[in-house]
This record gives C-alpha cells, structure tokens and sequence, in this order.
C-alpha cells in the first residue's frame, strides 16, 4: 500500500486536510515527500492541530514543506504560535491567495497588513486599537479582497478606527463579523460599515448580547437568517432581488400543506420563536418559500423561552421524523421531546401516558447525527426518565452536551461510551447535587478511550472518584478538562498529579472549585505549575465564587467552559 505512485497519493489526500496528512506522514516517515507535492499542499489546512503544541509549527513548514505551492493556509486557532514566526512564514508564502488566521497572533496591526497584499480571502481577531493603523496599507495591501471574516476582541480604543478600514475595501462581496464585548453601549454600528460596501451580497453578524434592529431593503439585502439563542446571536443577510425581500416573520409557504412537515413548521411559526434548521436550510426556505424539499443538516429547539406544551412538542417529533432529517448530524433539544407519546383519546395527564416513546423513532432516523445537546426542563416530570437509554443507540455521535435531571441517575452514560465509539466530546450538566450521576460517571469515564474533551458542572462532584476514573484511560487522548463544582471535599491531590503525569498532552486543565482550606489550595496550584510546561497549555484552579473572566483564556476554549449551544448558529470557524 505504501508503494502507490504520487498521482495515487495526490488523489487520496487532495481531500483529505493537511493535518490528516501530516498524522499519516507521522506514522509513515517514508511519505513526508508527500509535503513536497504541489496538488497537495497547495490547500494547506491545519486549523486546531495541536501536534504543533510540541512541533514547532514554522520550522516544520520551512523544512517539510514545499511552501511556495500553498494558497491556501488554515491556522485558525494555532495560538500558541509566536507572531514573527507567523510573520517571517507568511512573508514566504508568495502565492497565498487566502488566510484563515482565527485566534493567532496574527491581527490588523501595520506589520501584518503588510503580508496580506495577495489576499482575496482573510478571517482575522483584531481588537479596535489594532485597526488604528495607517489607512494607507489598507488602501494598498488589502484592496484586493473578497471575503473577510473579522473578529472584534476587544473595545479600548476608538471604534472608528473600525469602521474606515471599510472603506477602502472596494472589492469585498462577503464579510462575517463578530462582536465579542458584553457591553451594550459599545455595540458596532453596522450602518457605518454596511453602506461603504457597495458590493457585498452577503453579511454575516454575530454578537454576545444583542444585535439592534438592522433593515437593508435599501440595498437589497434580505434577512435570511435569525437566531438569538442564549449567548450567541446570528443575522444573516444576503443579496436578494427587491420583491423577494420579505421580513422573516412575514415568510409563509405555499399551502395547501401536504406533509407532516409543512403542518409542523406552521405551528412553530405561530410560536413566533426562531426556525429550528440551519443556514442552509434556511436559505433555501426563504428563496424558495418550500419547506418538503429542505433537507436539514442541523436542528435546534431550544429557546430561551421554554414551550413545553404538546403544540410544540409534536411539531418537534414531526420534523425530526421527517426524512427531510435523515441526514441530520447536529440537534439540540429541551428534554420535553423525550416525553412518551401521549394517547390520542384520553387527556393529557401522566397517568395516562403509554410506555411509548416517540424519540425511538427519531433516534432511528437521525442515525447518522454526530452532536446532540440536551438541555432540562423543569417542568418535565421523571416520566422521561427512562428515555435517556435511547441516546446510547446513535453510534455515530462525536459530541453530547446533556443537562441531567436530579431524577436521572445517569447509567444511561456507561452505556453512552461503550456504544457510541466516535464520542470525543462528554458534557454533563447536572441540575442539583446528584450522587448517582457522580458515581456512574466515574464508572462510565474509564472507558472512554477515544474522549478528547470532558466537561462536568455540578452542585457536587466527588473528584477523588471522577479522576480515578478518568486514569483508568489509557489511551492518551484527552485534551481538555472542565470540571464546575460549590462543594468538593475529597482528597484528589494524587489522583490528580497521576492524572497529569500521565496525559502530557493534555491543553486545558480548568478546575473552577470552592476549596476552603488555603494548604490543600496552595498544593493543588502548585501540581497544576509543576506540570503547565507549554505556553499553548492552561492549568488551573479558581473558587467558583470568582468570575472567570480574569482568568485570560484563549477563546478556542470558550466551547468548554460556558454553556452555550453548538447547533443553527454560526462559528466563524466556518468561513471557509
Ligand atoms: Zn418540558
Ligand atoms: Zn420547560
Ligand atoms: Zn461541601
């Protein structure tokens, strides 16, 4: 097998990424000629890789790889990397055409501006005080771009700075901008950008907090896409023929409906909440006002208001039994769809529900779904208890978020990570001081060879035991550890020390505990130091008390650290 010729090998990794590559050549030495081939490389996609954590990523470049074939450079999220190592390659890079540098070091500052005169696509970090350049460089070095996806991390410094970039961006058709100050009063003013940028047909907005009513009817944009969901806000706006632009509420299908489908999108429209589906999807039922056709790829039914009534809830079933889901690979549910069905004759009331559970069917036709999100409600009673076994049957789940009921004991989980072999992703909410989830999670975790990231939030978590747990693994695999608890009072010191000794790799080690005892405090830091040996890693330790916001962490972990949900929204991460 290792003997093909290079054409071979140029089809099979032409699309496949680079860090797919590079892993292969890790294992076969002998193909690192591969890096050398221009088809190859010349689309070179590293995005999160955190081999480079050990490996120094530009050398490896410079000496690996024919880098004057790459035109396409992926490095979102490398923030480890130091800035003139970034700078010195791209100053190397003469035929890059696009440059997805998503928290790195790269920003807007004048140096960098000066390496991006080839570019026709950029997504960047850059704080307001980096935009306070020279509009001049903008002028010359960026006036070729097409597609642009910035994110604004921080707000000192004058907001205009911002907004004159703009201007001299002529060409640009497409811009993705995210806003990440939780502060009202200093919200962009997308009027001030919007209307120098005469050609775009697309607009992609994010926001923490909240985004004011924006209407570009005048230029012939259509809000397409809306979601406000917990912490993350999404409009999207795309270039749309004047008759065509209909507000979003006002969007309406063309009855008489035929299908299940078509009934059930009704009713979640009476609920005036956000559509379900992702952008895709929601493009497509905008422009073509035809919801049987749509084939969703991600659906998310959790608001910030809860509707758990049997309206909703069915209408929930009805999509998601739909084979227009059969292809789902992302969903996010309130614990209301694990209802049982209720009787078509008789009331609504519990006693008189059947053992029969709708979501048995949905897990059957969503069997090729990768992330599912959970979430409680509090008005669902023990009756979805046994519900929660079902999940362990979608074997190709990679990430599962779950908010457990105090009623729940969490056995479900052992079966969850025997099952669903492809899991790297393990969040668990728990809604109250829950000893039997803690006890079977520690069980569950020591088969969790393929777990990269693991997530816990409880009132009360037995640590000595979960980390027991968690070295009973032995794959080496794990990346990033959260653990959220008020009252912790074992002794984990060694557990944890084992734990650390064991799993170099590991990149996060945040333990946000309410620790009384300043001795056991000043010990535990004190392990978290002795083994923080990377300055891509961060270990460690604060009350619970304390907002974690001091703490300054790279936004690449943000995923494991707060709640917020994964599915029909938007990460800048796919501007692609
Ligand atoms: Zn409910
Ligand atoms: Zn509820
Ligand atoms: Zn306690």
């Amino acid at each position: 097998m290792i003997h093909l010729p290079i054409e071979i090998w140029s089809k099979i990794f032409k699309n496949l990424s680079a860090t797919d590559l590079i892993n292969f050549c890790e294992a076969f030495k002998e193909l690192e000629y591969l890096l050398t081939d221009k088809s190859i490389v010349k689309k070179f996609d590293v995005q999160g890789n955190y081999r480079f954590v050990e490996v120094d990523f530009v050398k490896f470049i410079k000496e690996k790889v024919q880098y004057d074939h790459i035109r396409s450079l992926n490095i979102n999220n490398l923030y480890w990397v130091p800035l003139k190592d970034l700078r010195s390659l791209l100053s190397l890079l003469t035929k890059l055409e696009e440059l997805f540098a998503l928290e790195t070091n790269l920003s807007l500052r004048e140096k960098d501006v000066k390496l991006y005169g080839n570019l026709r696509v950029l997504a960047v970090c850059a704080s307001v005080n980096d935009c306070n350049i020279d509009i001049n460089l903008v002028k010359v070095h960026m006036f070729l771009l097409k597609r642009f996806c910035l994110k604004v991390t921080s707000r000192r410094g004058n907001i205009t700075n911002l907004y004159r970039i703009f201007k001299e961006l002529f060409a640009l058709r497409e811009l993705w901008i995210e806003d990440l100050t939780e502060r009202p009063s200093e919200l962009i003013n997308y009027d001030m950008i919007v209307y120098k940028l005469q050609f775009l047909n697309k607009l992609v907005i994010k926001s923490k907090i909240s985004i004011p009513f924006l209407d570009y009817k005048p230029v012939g944009m259509a809000k397409i896409f809306e979601s406000r969901r917990f912490k993350s806000i999404v409009i999207i706006y795309v270039k749309c023929p004047q008759d065509k632009i209909v507000h979003l509420k006002n969007i309406s299908i063309f009855d008489p409906f035929e299908t299940q489908l078509e009934i059930a999108w009704d009713v979640l429209r009476r609920f005036y909440c956000e559509m379900p589906y992702d952008v895709k999807a929601a493009e497509k039922i905008y422009m073509t006002r035809n919801v049987k056709d749509a084939q969703f790829e991600e659906l998310n039914f959790c608001h910030n208001k809860c509707f758990c009534n049997i309206n909703f809830i069915t209408a929930t079933w009805d999509f998601l039994k739909a084979p227009n889901s059969r292809n789902l690979k992302k969903l996010c549910i309130k614990s209301c769809v694990l209802q049982r069905k209720p009787p078509p004759t008789k009331d609504h009331v519990v006693e008189n529900l059947e053992r029969i559970y709708p979501f048995q069917d949905i897990v059957e036709n969503c069997s090729k779904l990768e992330e599912l999100e959970i979430m409680s409600c509090s008005s669902c009673n023990v009756t979805i208890a046994d519900c929660y076994m079902l999940i362990n049957q979608l074997v190709n789940l990679e990430r599962l978020t779950v908010e457990v009921p105090i009623f729940v004991n969490g056995n479900f989980l052992i079966k969850v990570i025997q099952n669903c072999k492809k899991l790297k992703y393990l969040k668990v909410l728990s809604c109250g001081t829950n000893e039997m989830l803690n006890r079977n999670l520690s069980l569950a975790l020591k088969d969790a060879k393929y777990l990269e990231d693991f997530s816990i939030e409880s009132e009360q978590i037995n640590l000595e035991s979960l980390l027991e747990g968690l070295n009973e693994i032995n794959s080496c695999k794990l990346r990033r550890i959260y653990v959220n608890c008020k009252h912790e009072d074992t002794r984990f010191q060694t557990e944890l020390e084992t734990l650390l000794k064991k799993n170099p790799q590991l990149i996060l080690v945040a333990l946000a505990i309410q620790i009384e005892q300043t001795t056991k405090k000043m010990l535990i830091r004190k392990i978290l130091k002795e083994f923080c040996d990377n300055k891509a890693k961060y270990y460690y330790l604060y009350p619970t008390s304390e907002s974690m916001s001091h703490v300054s962490l790279q936004h690449v972990h943000k995923d494991i650290l707060q709640f917020n949900t994964n599915v029909s929204i938007v990460d800048l991460a796919d501007f692609r």
